[in-house]
């Protein structure tokens, strides 16, 4: 009898232990209201700039940002793969690449309005955290520090997500903290508004403390951890390098220090950083003094496919992606993640059909999301070249196939490892150096067919 009660213990123990939930990260929708199915490479969408655009199709272009048709699937397909989730965080970036004389804050309003419409019409039920993007704001990238037209009306629009106490907040910073499924003593969503640390955002430029949100976020994580619970940090501009960019941050260095080191102190109750704005999904990693990983940031991909026109980037579009987080309720330990995606080029021949693309246990052999298991699929990516191409095909959402060669090795490895600007550059520096000149293309030719052959 007793082993019995030990037997029904034991399965108790188990299924309570990990109660897995589930939440999605949306971020970059960049919905572009004018694009327009035509024949004329002219006239397609605002969002291409000068640029041609042929085969214009029914559910989007690589070099424009989203049609609706784009955004209400990618929401729909949302509801069909995961209809009750936990919560969706929304990492902004609704509006197109274009001018802001081709803008203006009306029509920043109304795109936000459309998209968080579609959001509440699909998911009455759903509570969403969202988060400012750069071009959630008119002029885009210039988000201040106090009370403005557009935080107060963005406040209103998500006024049936945001609890009470936080409006106030939004409507003076646009950050806030809640409760997650506002149940007590679990943990905490921290949404930063890290647009006060864009180096493209001229108000904020020679502040020590934009909008006094470093001493605010120190605070929360401090009570946090007073009070034993654990914290996710969301936001849209991420600290550290773009991966497809040698030498390129986004935030300014004073503010990307300050940011590292937050993590360093208070990274025992941080169980994930999720960010938007590379529209590319990749990943970063944060490291103690003495070299233990600590913490990890997961980027996900955007639903928009622009191009990016960043010189010196090549050929940066993306298939549309959309992310579910799998997830220890009783203290966020990330679990895992999976990434689904609409193949573009497709869906515009034949039909819209979104898929699974990967899951990162599965794809990089790795036990769950931890720190700890995000630093073996670095290790992966740095030493194996069928991981490293696994990992570059996904950055890009399987757009790009092409082979990830040794200097695009170095570009990515460096960027997930090293979030400080110091470190980063230590890093492409030694990488370069200890490249070897023995012919490696014919080495790369060999493994990348061996890793053909093994697929
Ligand atoms: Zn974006
Ligand atoms: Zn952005």
């Amino acid at each position: 009898m007793s082993s019995v009660i030990f037997q029904l213990l034991a399965v108790y123990t188990v299924f309570t232990s990990s109660e897995r939930g589930y939440f999605w990260h949306l971020t970059d929708l960049h919905l572009d209201p004018n694009y327009t199915v035509t024949t004329d490479p002219g006239k397609v969408c605002p969002s291409a700039g000068d640029q041609a655009v042929t085969n214009a199709g029914k559910w989007g272009n690589y070099l424009c940002d989203s049609p609706g048709s784009l955004i209400n699937s990618s929401i729909y397909a949302m509801k069909t793969i995961l209809p009750d989730p936990d919560f969706i965080l929304w990492t902004g970036d609704d509006t197109p690449h274009v001018p802001n004389e081709k803008l203006g804050e009306k029509a920043v309003l109304e795109i936000v309005e459309w998209l968080t419409t579609l959001i509440l019409q699909v998911f009455p039920e759903t509570k969403v955290y969202p988060a400012l993007g750069n071009h959630d704001f008119h002029p885009k990238n210039q988000l201040p520090t106090q009370n403005n037209s557009i935080y107060y009306r963005m406040s209103e629009l998500w006024s049936p997500w945001l609890k009470q106490e936080s409006i106030p907040m939004f409507q003076k910073g646009a950050f806030y903290s809640e409760q997650v499924m506002n149940i007590e003593n679990v943990g905490r969503i921290i949404v930063l508004n890290t647009n006060l640390y864009y180096d493209s955002n001229s108000i904020t430029a020679n502040m020590e403390d934009p909008g006094g949100q470093f001493v605010w976020l120190e605070n929360q994580l401090s009570d946090a951890s007073q009070k034993g619970e654990k914290v996710y940090i969301v936001g849209h501009v991420p600290p550290g390098y773009f991966e497809k960019k040698r030498g390129k941050p986004w935030f300014r260095e004073n503010f990307n220090k300050r940011y590292v080191e937050i993590i360093q102190k208070h990274h025992k109750v941080i169980q994930g950083q999720f960010f938007g704005h590379h529209h590319t999904d990749s990943f970063r990693m944060f490291y103690s003094t003495s070299g233990d990983p600590i913490g990890s940031m997961f980027i996900a991909p955007g639903v928009s496919p622009w191009k990016t026109t960043l010189p010196g980037v090549a050929n940066g579009a993306n298939n549309p992606g959309i992310r579910v987080f799998e997830y220890d309720r009783k203290n966020l330990q990330v679990l895992d993640m999976v990434t689904y995606y609409l193949n573009l080029t497709f869906a515009n021949l034949e039909s819209p059909r979104w898929e699974k693309e990967y899951r990162l246990t599965e794809a990089f052999l790795v036990p769950n999301g931890s720190p700890q298991s995000m630093h073996k699929v670095l290790e992966k990516i740095s030493k194996d070249q069928c991981f490293l191409q696994k990992y570059y095909e996904y950055n890009s959402v399987s757009y790009d196939l092409e082979t990830c060669e040794e200097s695009c090795k170095i570009d990515h490895v460096c960027a997930i490892r090293e979030v400080g600007f110091t470190k980063y550059d230590e890093c492409v520096k030694n990488s370069i150096s200890s490249l070897k000149p023995v012919s490696h293309i014919a080495t790369m030719m060999m493994m990348m067919m061996l890793c053909l052959f093994l697929k």
